[in-house]
């Protein structure tokens, strides 16, 4: 039968050259791309929802009796109409209008509308309601089934995805669609047929089970969430097969930096320590690069375990870098890696925006002419400029905030003679099964489970800013202890310089408050050089208190900060919260976070911060924050654009994740199948393909 896939999209009537290059901004080229542009979700216009039910987010559709038509003033003047059906009233807002659409929305006339529910400063409130008169003696029809919602781009609309899909589907007797999935497979895991789920879901019939199609769930959708689930692995996995068949420097260990860093170290690895540093050590000596992701939470040692992997790169003769997200950071490592390595008789360079001139000229050459062994930065280290003599292993640190991209641009810096250093990653945060599965497929995985013994656990405090004296209080009563404090604030806005201004302010009524600290204060938008010695001077102990932005987020080390507050947590994610409370409980004294709430707090967020109160343990808090907010919001925003599916969700779908690893090892060897399956779903986002 003919594929649909030949059929380009200009075969369809009405569709010309202007049409044509729009629709390849959505990656559509052919009938088959046509079909597989998915709708993302389905709107329910097929009954009408009495207003006294609706709740914040609910969208459907509503009829009633419009019960008056005003202009509000306001911040932005808008129309507001009430509207009422025996049930509830409910208001209409429209920030755009004309004196005709007011003279038609006169009281006494019947209404029916389509629109999501909000929040809005009269209560209940919709913005922008599709909606059209009725007649009460008319019983004027709703839709029979779910309706489509398209993704869009400029200059195609959902009513045109809509005609066009249905003209693609006009097709599907003709031609069909390519299966991929073999058949003996597809029968074992009694998978729907390609063309009949894809028709179901471009059109749900009538008798459709909707809550299913709502939710995601029906088969029809797990079909194609399965094969795209697949698409998403295969293209992984030939990444990883790629990595596996270009050559990498053969780094054997040999002991000699190895033991005596271990013997001057002031404590025993820790099991997990010993364990991941032997998986690394294995790695290194094979000729094919290492993609290993070494996940610890925070304070498990990572770092020494990442200069265990630079010493056994030394030892075979080359060099390691070794890469933090920011300069703070990045310094922290190069104190800690030159006070290590530097008694050995080794060289430690270091490498950051901020250093300028001779200095940087002088780090550069060391880099060059491989005197210096070991390099620290920040992805300064990355630039044109810098060339390595002979680069054997990249360590990256708190992976989270590098994208897939930027890992393998790294990769690329480092290649010599078809030779690809080999790489380490670590993160503090974990991630969860499902999403190492699936975004990092392409890495071998390390854990680090288990904290060096002597730490306690840090006491967690969920307490309402109603009771901000009382903290303030708690705060200086630590404070005289000879404790030190971080204080954390938070902003819903996204705007950093809000934020800092927050800080700015908290930083000031601090210390009238407590006139007698020492009270610093750091953020994002101050220079690197002054934020560097802001650090420095805290960790110091010249400071009792340090009122930061979220830029104390990750990996600074102050054993002696023993409280932290955290305003407004109800604002972070989970893993961002426990980020921060890892920046106490480095020491051996009783630490406590105080997460200061604004009341009201939603359900959702009250269950969130009670997460953060039972438990200290990131893998679980992972879980929890992947299950409250989805894949997109636990990776962040860099890797966001990699987890885009069209129908799949990691959540949702994560049972068909193993039985998508088995179909993967099936159908790998065929090589043209893997690449059709893979085209299909990354079509031009395959982002592996050019590595
Ligand atoms: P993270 O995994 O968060 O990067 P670090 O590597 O910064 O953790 O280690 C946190 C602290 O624990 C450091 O002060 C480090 O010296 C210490 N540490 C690391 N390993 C051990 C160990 N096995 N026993 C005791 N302390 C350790
Ligand atoms: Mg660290």
């Amino acid at each position: 039968m003919l594929s649909l896939a030949q059929l380009p999209v200009t075969d369809l009537k009405g569709v010309g050259a202007a049409l044509e290059q729009k629709l390849q901004k959505l990656d559509i080229q052919n009938l088959q791309d046509l079909l597989f542009h998915l709708p993302s979700r389905y709107q329910d216009r097929t009954r009408v929802i009495p207003i006294g039910s609706l709740r914040p987010g609910d969208e459907g559709v509503i009829e009633g009796e419009v019960k008056g038509t005003d202009i509000a003033m306001g911040r932005r003047r808008s129309m507001v109409c009430r509207l009422q059906d025996g049930t509830g009233t409910i208001t209409l807002r429209f920030f755009h209008f004309s004196a005709a659409q007011k003279n038609n929305l006169k009281s006494g006339v019947r209404i029916r509308c389509f629109g999501e529910v909000r929040t809005g400063a009269s209560g209940l409130e919709i913005y922008h309601p599709e909606y059209r008169r009725v007649d009460e003696s008319v019983i004027s029809p709703v839709e029979e089934s779910l309706t489509p919602i398209y993704p869009t781009t400029e200059g195609v609309n959902q009513a045109r995805l809509r005609m066009l899909t249905e003209a693609a589907l006009g097709y599907l007797e003709a031609g069909s669609l390519t299966e991929l999935i073999p058949e003996p497979l597809r029968q074992q895991w009694r998978l729907p047929p390609l063309n009949d789920a894809v028709k179901y879901l471009h059109r749900p019939p009538v008798e459709a089970d909707q809550e299913q199609l709502l939710d995601g769930l029906h088969p029809a959708q797990r079909r194609l969430a399965f094969e795209e689930l697949l698409a998403h692995h295969l293209s992984l996995q030939k990444l990883r097969n790629r990595t596996r068949q270009q050559g990498a420097p053969l780094l054997t260990s040999t002991g000699q930096y190895c033991q005596p860093f271990l013997e001057q170290l002031p404590f025993p690895l820790t099991g997990a320590q010993q364990r991941v540093a032997a998986e690394i050590s294995a790695d290194l000596s094979q000729p094919y690069p290492m993609l290993r992701l070494v996940q610890g939470d925070v304070g498990s040692g990572k770092t020494v375990v990442a200069a265990l992997a630079a010493l056994q790169a030394v030892e075979g003769g080359f060099q390691a870098a070794v890469m933090a997200p920011t300069e703070i950071l990045a310094e922290q490592h190069y104190i800690n890696f030159s006070t290590w390595l530097e008694p050995l008789g080794l060289k430690v360079a270091w490498l950051a925006g901020k250093l300028k001139g001779k200095k940087r000229q002088a780090q550069l050459e060391m880099i060059a002419d491989g005197s210096a062994q070991i390099v620290v930065g920040t992805h300064a280290l990355f630039q044109d400029e810098v060339s390595f003599a002979n680069l054997g292993l990249v360590v990256v640190d708190e992976q989270h905030r590098f994208g897939v991209h930027q890992r393998l641009a790294l990769r690329e810096k480092g290649r010599q003679d078809k030779r690809s250093p080999h790489q380490l990653i670590m993160t503090a945060t974990p991630i969860p099964r499902t999403l190492t599965m699936s975004a990092y497929a392409d890495l071998d995985c390390s854990v680090i489970d288990e904290l060096p013994p002597g730490r306690t656990p840090v006491n967690t405090v969920v307490i309402s800013d109603q009771r901000r004296a009382e903290v303030v209080q708690r705060v200086q009563d630590a404070c005289h202890q000879g404790r030190q404090v971080y204080w954390v604030c938070t902003l819903i806005e996204e705007s950093e310089a809000l934020q800092c201004q927050a800080a700015e302010v908290t930083a000031e009524e601090l210390r009238e408050a407590l006139s007698e600290l020492r009270i610093g204060l750091i953020h994002g938008r101050m220079k690197p050089a002054e934020k560097a010695e802001i650090m420095a001077s805290y960790k110091a102990a010249e400071l009792d208190l340090l009122v930061a932005t979220t830029v104390i987020e990750v990996g600074v080390d102050v054993p002696n900060a023993s409280v932290m507050i955290i305003e407004n947590p109800e604002r972070l994610g989970l893993a961002q919260l426990h980020q921060l409370r890892g920046r106490v409980g480095r020491g051996s004294v009783e630490s406590f976070c105080l997460l200061m709430y604004h009341a009201p707090l939603s359900q959702q967020g009250r269950e969130r911060l009670a997460v953060m109160r039972e438990t200290t343990d990131g893998f679980r808090i992972a879980e929890k924050d992947l299950e409250l907010r989805g894949p997109g919001e636990v990776l962040g925003t860099r890797q966001t654009g990699m987890m885009s599916f069209k129908v799949a969700d990691l959540q949702r779908d994560a049972d068909l994740l193993t039985r998508v690893k088995q179909v993967a090892g099936q159908v790998a060897e065929d090589v043209e199948l893997t690449d059709a399956i893979i085209q299909r779903w990354l079509g031009r986002d395959e982002q592996y393909a050019t590595v």
